[in-house]
């Protein structure tokens, strides 16, 4: 994923509500984790537990927001890993690693006495790619060491363990991960439509002092393609426009502004990257 320093703004707890947009994703991942609330149903239809759930999309979507959710929503411990955090010079690193994820997650459940973990890996592509070049055989043993912990899921475990795991290069994944029983649920969390980008704004704006006769409606109208990231970034800079001005309240053409300044950074970054 790509925009990191927003991360550190996100809060350890969040419902859904907080999500701006994303009604589909919402929906379908609410339904898919009713699998884990409604536990005993699931045991007696014989319907085999949720392990994991893929979220795809590109960066700043939501997707940590999505899975901090629905800690919150099923009563979980949430515990967050990143794919790269996984890749090291040693071999079986990155293997012991996974298996001190789970183990801590079972145990910090019992601790604090909830039924579910839900461990969120964001960046699973970097361990979970198509094998390609050097690093390869560090690669294998981590994505082993995860496969081998899912299959090691069961109806009757206590605490429940579910991998809800994040990627903007879906394509990108080994066939071995999309197997049934390993992350065979995939819910897309896509760029913001129009009514979308104006739930975002206005849950970023909550704490911003708007100036009268501000419509984010046209805010929303002028961000086509913004995702979450992007439109929290556009009214941060609009309120720092305002207090340059020394204005107590955001205006219109600071909104302008920002939009220009969010669209002209992620230009910046790309050309560097390039
Ligand atoms: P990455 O692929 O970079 O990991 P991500 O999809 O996980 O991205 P998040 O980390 O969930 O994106 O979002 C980054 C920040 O952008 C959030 O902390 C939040 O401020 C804002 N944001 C993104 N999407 C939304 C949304 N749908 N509603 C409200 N805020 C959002």
């Amino acid at each position: 994923g790509g925009d990191r320093k927003s991360k550190h703004r996100t809060p350890a707890f969040l419902t859904f509500d907080e999500i701006g947009g994303q009604d589909r994703a919402k929906k379908e991942l609410m339904e898919a984790l009713d699998f884990l609330i409604k536990h005993e149903e699931i045991k007696k239809l014989g319907i085999r537990p949720l392990k994991g759930l893929l979220l795809t999309g590109p960066p700043g979507t939501g997707k940590t927001l999505m899975a901090k959710a629905s800690a919150h929503y099923t009563n979980s411990v949430y515990m967050a890993a990143s794919g790269s955090e996984f890749v090291e010079m040693y071999v079986g690193v990155g293997a012991s690693r996974v298996r001190d994820l789970f183990k801590e997650a079972r145990a910090r459940a019992l601790k604090e006495g909830k039924d579910n973990a839900i461990i969120f890996i964001d960046e699973i592509d970097v361990i979970g790619g198509q094998r390609e070049g050097g690093q390869q055989r560090e690669y294998d043993q981590t994505l082993n060491q995860l496969l081998t912990e899912m299959d090691g899921i069961h109806t009757n475990d206590a605490p429940r363990i579910l991998i809800i795991a994040a990627t903007n290069r879906k394509e990108m994944l080994d066939s071995a991960l999309l197997r049934p029983g390993r992350f065979d649920r995939h819910i897309e969390v896509d760029l913001p439509d129009k009514k979308g980008r104006l739930a975002i704004l206005h849950i970023h704006a909550k704490n911003k002092p708007l100036a009268e006769g501000v419509s984010l409606d046209l805010t929303a109208e002028q961000t086509f393609g913004f995702s979450g990231a992007q439109l929290e970034g556009v009214l941060n800079e609009a309120a720092i426009y305002a207090m340059r001005e020394d204005k107590l309240a955001i205006e219109q053409p600071h909104l302008a502004s920002a939009i220009d300044k969010v669209m002209m950074g992620e230009r910046t970054d790309k050309e560097t990257a390039n």
